[in-house]
């Protein structure tokens, strides 16, 4: 939530996340959820099934951010960051914070 702020984004979450009570319904993205087209899409600790991939392929641009290399998101994404969000996300707000005006 917070990079989506200081991004002016909207936080969109997994069938797993909305399960987990970390976001409602409506922010579900995918084959029972919505279906988004950003300019830039960030999969933030997202593995990638189809069920998913299904709401947000068609994005212009894909940033995966997963401990794991392997995951099937990585064959989507334009740029995959591996690591954990916990240490990825602070730094991305860090940086954009001291580089935009
Ligand atoms: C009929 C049906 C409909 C479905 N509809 C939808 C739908 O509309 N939308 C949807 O999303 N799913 C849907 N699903 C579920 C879908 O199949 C997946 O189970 C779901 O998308 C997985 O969510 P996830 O990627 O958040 O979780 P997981 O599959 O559990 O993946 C978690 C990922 O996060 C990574 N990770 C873990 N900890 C960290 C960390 N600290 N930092 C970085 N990376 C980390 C892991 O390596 C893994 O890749 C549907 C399933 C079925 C059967």
């Amino acid at each position: 939530h917070e990079l989506a702020e200081v991004l002016g984004a909207e936080v969109g979450a997994s069938r797993a996340a909305v399960d987990a009570g970390f976001a409602e319904h409506a922010r579900q993205i995918g084959q029972t959820g919505v279906t988004v087209r950003p300019k830039l899409f960030i999969a933030c600790g997202i593995s990638g099934q189809i069920q998913h991939t299904a709401g947000m392929d068609q994005s212009s641009m894909i940033i995966s951010i997963n401990t794991d290399p392997e995951a099937p998101i990585n064959r989507i994404a334009d740029y995959a960051i591996t690591g954990d969000v916990n240490d990825v996300i602070p730094k991305m707000i860090k940086y954009y914070k001291q580089n935009s005006k």
